[in-house]
């Protein structure tokens, strides 16, 4: 029997630290199908291959190792399994999933198993990862996942909780509290999981949970699966656009298109995104992963604008090094100054100091000496009177009045800029051409920054044609090559641009290979929406711990974010979306600030206030992007207004902008004259 899907586990090398290598999957299929006419479910033929073999090809790539719990037609399902176990309950008489979960317990080799049932072949590619996640925040012994539904018969009900016991990474160490259930007799997962610490974990996309229960659901995912997707459908990041159809049966993907099959209850579910990310839970799980990269270079100072700098630079002397006078005028004692209320005083200046040709010489009482703007203060001297202010100046008499200064006034005093020893640049600062000044001030020529990122980069999708390529028909020009080109070559990064990559699985494989083996970090644009008609997600998914999420955000609501992990090579992944303008906002909010850290730089965005000229629409739940073109208003305070379309195709308005125009998550509709954040994008690296 062909098992196409599961030959992709053979590629992942676990990281030992990761969570892959501390959970086993294990595949409830010892059911007796009652409702499938008492068909062996997990056998049942699917998209070239079995039902069972689907799920176990989702749920390799989560796991260090798998097992099937099957009680029938053990020869067959071993031929499935490979090398991995097919263990039988230990209670006799299909005793339901508890039995299959007690015989998955008793094998479980890790400290945590992972459970999916055999006639579930959509569930997410993240799965442990989320279930873990929640598992370590809430202490539970266990998590489950739980989604949203709608009765379809009451679409204007509110949607229920739909608890999936069937779906649980749970602690080894349960098994005594499992055995000690059953043997009173008691069969059902949820009464069991009563016994437990339990974290419940709202999956958004409910489509992913749903299960094959009949043979007539059977028949129908086979015709959906071989019948082309005409539909336009509604992207992902909210513009119209028309999915590919893909003669996907026996390939990985195979199962990874449950949101084109949804029922009409589940696709209003997903509309609704009750668990969508918010952007800044997205930027915090993202930069909490990075660590920036340790090795440094020491380069002269003309080589080093743009760069980070990884040491602190100390200050080796006092700047200035010397007390000088901040004016042109006359350097005298401040005690020598006429007192208030007494009669302009006469001083006979004795000499002049110049920058560079310091005067060396004291003056007596009432005497000062002509002094240029920088020159050395001379001895005894604490205070300069600017030239303007002498009430006379008649050869080398200098009339002075009460009160035209103070003493002490006009010093630039030794160290008041940077003292000695003090820390002048702190590690991490971007070094822009004011930072190279200071440094080249304090007399020091090699700065000591961190190494350059690399990162790869390429476009996914069978409808992009290269510059210089004929365009045919349902085609497009990769135009995320040249916007991801530039925003990081404007950062700063060794980039390493690998062009257009197809949606074939083997030529996406190799490019994330050769990325992980090049690169610290990979940037990919589209195929990871929902529904995607490609492979590009479930690629990611099986070459690493890539996570899927749906973001509270408009424009660019898919993400994969991950690590690309092969045999001896690994790279952070960033999986865009496709279309251009989504591509760009995903950048500049995900993979920007991550990249930075990466760098090692500290650096935040700056953002300003500016006052809308026009009412902007807005839903709270999610956080905009809207371009925008910021001027200054007649009162010469800044004014934005939206440069028009927004759709996350349009690239135009990314070019007529000058600015995003920043709506927050909670934010509703803004009124013509309230204040809005906006981002210069002359701010942007
Ligand atoms: P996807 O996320 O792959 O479904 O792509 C979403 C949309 O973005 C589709 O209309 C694609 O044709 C478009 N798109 C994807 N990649 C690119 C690219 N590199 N350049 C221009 N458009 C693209
Ligand atoms: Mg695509």
């Amino acid at each position: 029997m062909s098992v196409a899907p599961i030959k992709w586990k053979c590629h992942i090398s676990g990281d030992s630290l990761s969570l892959k290598s501390r959970v086993t999957g294990l595949v409830l299929a010892g059911g007796r199908g009652t409702r499938m006419g008492r068909v062996d479910k997990g056998l049942q033929p699917f998209r070239g291959s079995t039902l069972v073999a689907h799920v176990l090809a989702r749920l390799a790539p989560q796991v260090a190792s798998v097992a099937v719990n099957a009680n029938r037609n053990l020869p067959q399902y071993q031929a499935v399994a490979g090398e991995s176990p097919v263990l039988p309950d230990f209670i006799d008489g299909f005793a339901g999933p508890l039995a299959g979960l007690q015989i998955g317990l008793q094998f479980c080799p890790t400290e945590l198993l992972l459970t999916a049932p055999c006639d579930s072949p959509f569930f997410p590619l993240d799965l442990a990862e989320r279930l873990h996640a929640a598992m370590e925040a809430e202490g539970a012994d266990l998590a489950m996942a739980v989604t949203m539904e709608r009765d379809p018969e009451q679409p204007d009900a509110a949607p229920y909780r739909q608890p999936h016991p069937v779906f649980s990474l749970m602690k080894a160490s349960v098994l005594p509290q499992l055995d000690a259930y059953l043997d009173t007799g008691a069969r059902r997962m949820e009464g069991f999981f009563k016994s437990l610490r339990v974290a419940e974990v709202l999956f958004d996309d409910s489509a992913a949970f749903g299960n094959i229960n009949t043979l007539e659901d059977l028949q129908r995912h086979e015709r959906e699966t071989a019948a082309p997707v005409a539909s336009a459908r509604a992207d992902a990041d909210g513009a119209a656009a028309t999915a590919t159809s893909h003669a996907n049966a026996g390939t990985p993907a195979a199962g990874s298109a449950p949101g084109n099959s949804a029922s009409p209850a589940v696709g209003r579910a997903l509309d609704s995104d009750p668990a969508a990310l918010a952007v800044d839970e997205a930027q915090r799980l993202i930069c909490e992963r990075v660590m920036p990269v340790d090795a440094t270079e020491t380069l002269p100072l003309l080589n080093a604008l743009d760069r980070v700098l990884a040491t602190d630079i100390i200050s080796p002397i006092n700047v200035p090094a010397y007390d000088n006078s901040a004016m042109d005028g006359y350097a005298l004692r401040g005690a020598d100054l006429p007192a208030d209320g007494a009669a302009p005083l006469n001083f006979k200046n004795i000499g002049i100091a110049y920058a560079g040709h310091p005067f060396a010489q004291a003056p007596q009482q009432n005497q000062c000496i002509r002094i240029m703007t920088g020159a050395a203060i001379p001895p005894g001297c604490d205070t300069v009177l600017p030239q303007e202010l002498a009430t006379a100046i008649d050869g080398d008499n200098v009339t002075i009045a009460a009160n035209a200064i103070r003493a002490g006034a006009n010093l630039r005093r030794a160290g008041e800029d940077l003292p000695q020893g003090g820390v002048a640049i702190a590690a991490g600062k971007l070094l822009r051409p004011a930072d190279l000044g200071l440094i080249a001030s304090l007399g020091i020529g090699e700065v000591t920054v961190k190494r350059k990122l690399k990162v790869a980069f390429f476009s996914t999708g069978d409808e992009l044609r290269s510059l210089g390529e004929k365009l045919e028909n349902g085609c497009v020009y990769d135009s995320n090559r040249y916007t991801l080109f530039g925003m990081l070559q404007r950062l700063g990064c060794d980039v390493i641009d690998m062009g257009v990559v197809r949606d074939d699985p083997q030529a996406l494989e190799a490019a994330l290979r050769a990325a992980a083996r090049n690169a610290d970090a990979i940037i990919t644009s589209g195929g990871v929406s929902e529904g995607a008609a490609d492979y590009t997600r479930d690629i990611m998914a099986l070459l690493g711990d890539v996570a899927f999420w749906k973001l509270a955000m408009r424009p660019g609501r898919p993400l994969a974010f991950g690590k690309v992990q092969t045999e001896q090579d690994s790279a952070w992944l960033f999986g865009l979306p496709g279309n251009p303008v989504a591509v760009m906002v995903s950048f500049y909010m995900f993979a920007r600030p991550a990249l930075l850290r990466m760098m090692g730089a500290n650096s935040k965005l700056q953002t300003m206030q500016a006052r809308a000229t026009e009412s902007i629409r807005k839903r709270p739940g999610r956080t905009e992007y809207q371009r925008g073109i910021v001027s200054t208003g007649a009162d010469g305070a800044p004014q934005v207004r939206l440069t028009g379309a927004q759709g996350s195709g349009i690239l135009s308005s990314m070019t007529e902008a000058n600015c995003i125009v920043v709506l927050h998550h909670a934010q509703a509709n803004v009124a013509a004259g309230q204040m809005v954040e906006v981002l210069l994008f002359d701010g942007l690296t």
